[in-house]
């Protein structure tokens, strides 16, 4: 128990660091069972993992915030958070010095999303967090180590696990907000629309390396016709602006916050907790960001519908490169896309390619059609939702090849949208260069890639996956860049999907299953069990995040070694 923990603690002071390991085990304090399941070989390697496991009961938050999925993952990342919280306030106000004292819990950003670090189950709750072990040099420092573990940590436990210590009010809220984000997603689907902004939404963030809303930022209104209200779970009605289904297109001046808002609509995918300013910025939850990515690698794609001719008579029907340009990269982007079953694609012409978005009617003059090898996506952006029910909202202030097919164009004007369709519509009535040119384009079916189990066999050593902050996975030696997945926005997403690819290569992946079934079995173990059965190990799985399937396809995809079959 946590008496014998404190005085075995004791007298391993001064001995060598390794003698920690003996720790490993189980201990009974008053409130929690303290479980150590690994303990760090030296000072200076990775710090130990620990979990409390509590009972609810001990805990004591009420039943009906816990009653649901969504309920249970808005509570457990407000005891992360509030677990957070707490380690500083007892560090700060600890007697040792606090250099000594190094407990860490993972860190949510502005999302909430489903993690490992609180996870709460029928009876039980349990925080997985890890603890530095002291040492002066390589010498154990056994009376810090009791102090830390059986002096601070049940402060820290008590005043973020029990009911009675939390900001009861902040808890409801943010159960009450993920309720009311997911009506409105579900809503989204009801009325045949693609996303929603709230007016008042605060979508500007303070800059590009902070994620907190802008200070003094001019907020969201809508444009008077595309006005919706939602009524919430909550008993809140809310108002603002409704996208529908099809083709959006976003115009204005440079500078205007055409981009920021795309960028809360990329977001709008997860929920975000109160005071965020996207709190009701709700996009689909399947909708993809497609950018391009010049040099990375594409595997057997087919982007035909996009680009044909090639030099060199290279095929587009499984288009393979070690080095895409900007153009195929998106094009291969737009496929994978719809392979992972995104209903939307967001576009900024910003990180387009341009020949890949537009071609404008003096370079279809000058330049044969069976010269060009790229269909901009201009022609193909309303055969993709004619056929196959997939909408597009995009941004493209320098051009009007867009006018004749948007549904409905919006212009950024100094922070304030404006509906300005039928001037736009009017403008491409009139222009007589631009008629015909759409019509006989088809979007051409979407195939299917079957991955292949050999693809994932390295050896030895070179045979593990390792996150490496958000942007890359180590596969061995090899690096996964996943930097162009814009929509991937946590740390421990990253690390899930490399346990979730260890997963998919050892269970799941048989050479008969498409690429989204092997994903979708991935998905509905994680839904069963939890996300800790990715591993093959019971006790701390380490920080990890569920992240969307678009992003676990997105990375498969830029594995290097990735192989499809035919
Ligand atoms: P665009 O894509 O139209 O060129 P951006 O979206 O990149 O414009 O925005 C330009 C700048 O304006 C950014 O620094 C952004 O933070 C700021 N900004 C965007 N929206 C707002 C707003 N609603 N209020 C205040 N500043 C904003
Ligand atoms: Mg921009």
């Amino acid at each position: 128990n946590a008496e014998q923990l404190k005085s075995i603690l004791n007298k391993l002071d001064g001995q060598k660091y390794g003698t920690y390991k003996q720790l490993k085990g189980t201990y009974q304090f008053d409130r929690f069972k303290l479980a150590i399941d690994h303990v760090q070989v030296d000072p200076y390697a990775p710090p130990s993992k620990m979990r409390i496991i509590m009972n609810r009961d001990t805990a004591g938050i009420p039943a009906e915030l816990l009653d649901s999925k969504d309920k249970i993952i808005a509570v457990a990342d407000f005891l992360t958070r509030a677990f957070g919280e707490s380690i500083k306030k007892h560090k700060n106000g600890a007697k040792m010095n606090s250099k000594n004292i190094k407990i860490l819990i993972d860190r949510p950003g502005e999302e909430i999303l489903e993690r490992t670090s609180v996870v709460i189950g029928e009876h039980e709750l349990e925080v997985r967090f890890e603890v530095g072990l002291p040492a002066a040099g390589r010498r154990i420092l056994g009376k810090a180590a009791a102090d830390i573990i059986t002096g601070i940590l049940p402060k820290i436990a008590d005043d973020s696990l029990l009911y009675q210590n939390l900001d009861q009010k902040g808890l409801e809220k943010q159960v009450s907000l993920v309720l009311d984000q997911m009506h409105i997603r579900q809503v989204l689907n009801q009325k045949n629309l693609v996303a929603f902004v709230a007016n008042g939404a605060i979508l500007p963030r303070t800059s590009g390396v902070s994620d907190k809303p802008l200070q003094g930022a001019v907020p969201f209104s809508s444009p008077e016709n595309l006005k919706v209200q939602i009524d919430l779970p909550s008993g809140k009605t809310v108002t603002g602006m409704g996208i529908a289904e099809g083709i959006t297109l976003i115009v204005g001046g440079g500078y205007h916050g055409k981009s920021t808002l795309l960028q809360a609509l990329e977001r709008g995918v997860y929920n975000h907790v109160p005071g965020d300013g996207r709190e009701m910025v709700i996009t689909r939850s399947d909708a993809a960001k497609i950018r391009a990515e010049d040099g990375r690698n594409i595997e057997k794609v087919n982007i035909s519908t996009f680009i044909n001719n090639l030099p060199a008579k290279k095929d587009t029907h499984a288009f393979s490169t070690e080095n895409a340009s900007g153009s195929t990269s998106q094009a291969a982007n737009v496929i994978e896309a719809l392979e992972s079953d995104s209903s939307l694609l967001l576009i900024d012409e910003d990180t387009s390619a341009t020949n890949f978005m537009i071609r404008d009617a003096r370079m279809q003059k000058l330049i044969a059609r069976d010269k060009e090898p790229i269909t901009p996506f201009s022609q193909k952006v309303k055969p993709l939702y004619d056929e196959e029910n997939v909408s597009t909202i995009l941004i493209v202030g320098g051009s009007g090849d867009y006018f004749d097919v948007a549904d409905q164009v919006l212009m950024m004007d100094e922070y304030r949208l404006k509906d300005v369709t039928d001037a736009a519509k009017e403008i491409a009535a009139s222009d007589a260069d631009k008629k015909g040119n759409m019509s006989d384009e088809k979007f051409s079916e979407i195939s299917q890639r079957i991955p292949l189990k050999s693809g994932f066999s390295k050896s030895g050593k070179d045979d593990r996956l390792k996150a490496k902050g958000r942007t890359t996975i180590m596969y061995g030696k090899e690096p996964i860049e996943l930097a162009g997945l814009e929509q991937l926005v946590d740390d421990s997403q990253t690390n899930c999907i490399a346990v979730m690819i260890d997963y998919l290569r050892h269970n799941v992946l048989d050479d008969t299953l498409t690429l989204s079934e092997a994903v979708d079995q991935v998905y509905k173990h994680m839904e069963r069990n939890g996300l800790d059965a990715l591993l093959p190990y019971s006790g701390h799985p380490g920080n990890l995040a569920r992240p969307r399937k678009q992003e676990f396809i997105g990375a498969l995809n830029r594995y290097r070694g990735f192989k499809i079959k035919g």
